[in-house]
């Protein structure tokens, strides 16, 4: 998990809410006003809990954003780094998730272009779970890399404080960064690097390692 700098919000995101310039919440951005939306969509109790991306000029809001959402991690995810996401299954991961924090289903700061394993994450969330575009963060304060036989684990920092050693725990516990294969797979692209020659570092998974 790398530091990616949030880009700017797509402008079907920022667009100023229809029919919302006279109501009780004043002029609103879509990506407030779709959380609003689905939060009141799952409060009230007839209705299905089913998340369901907002629609802009007729168009999935998820078609509409995952593009930048794309370019902001060069096609990698978000968390685990593999790479190329396009081709091996992408989501949008809501990191605060949506059915606990409805009003951020839509908010751009609160999507990632995810894969499928590191989704497993669900509905858990803790507080102290790094964000991978929180200004300041940087893989190294938080992480280091262990090798062991054939594998390479991801652990906390251990020059860091009790209280950053628990958000290393909860990322790499939460996204699964040391399960799925990863160790193993992370040693196979550690040597694939080592063996090319002039790597460039956007093509390869698990960036961190080359950093
Ligand atoms: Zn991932």
């Amino acid at each position: 998990m790398i530091f990616r700098q949030r880009t700017i919000a797509p402008s079907c995101l920022t667009e100023i809410a229809k029919g919302t310039l006279n109501n009780r919440y004043g002029a609103i951005e879509n990506q407030l006003a779709w959380g609003l939306q689905y939060e009141s969509k799952i409060k009230n109790p007839l209705k299905s809990n089913d998340f369901q991306w907002a629609t802009y000029q007729g168009q999935k809001v998820n078609q509409l954003i995952e593009d930048d959402l794309r370019n902001m991690t060069q096609n990698h995810c978000a968390f685990c780094d593999i790479f190329p996401l396009r081709q091996s299954g992408r989501t949008i991961e809501h990191f605060r998730p949506k059915t606990r924090f409805p009003k951020e289903s839509h908010l751009w700061t609160n999507l990632f272009y995810c894969c499928h394993a590191c989704q497993e994450k669900g509905e858990q969330f803790d507080e102290n779970l790094i964000k991978p575009d929180e200004v300041g963060y940087e893989f190294s304060s938080f992480f280091v890399c262990r090798f062991d036989g054939d594998a390479i684990y991801i652990k906390p920092n251990p020059r860091r404080t009790d209280q950053e050693q628990n958000s290393a725990n909860v990322t790499i516990e939460l996204y699964g960064l040391n399960r799925f294969d990863r160790p193993e797979d992370r040693f196979r692209v550690w040597r694939q690097f080592n063996d090319s020659n002039n790597p460039t570092i956007d093509e390869f998974p698990y960036r961190f390692l080359f950093l």
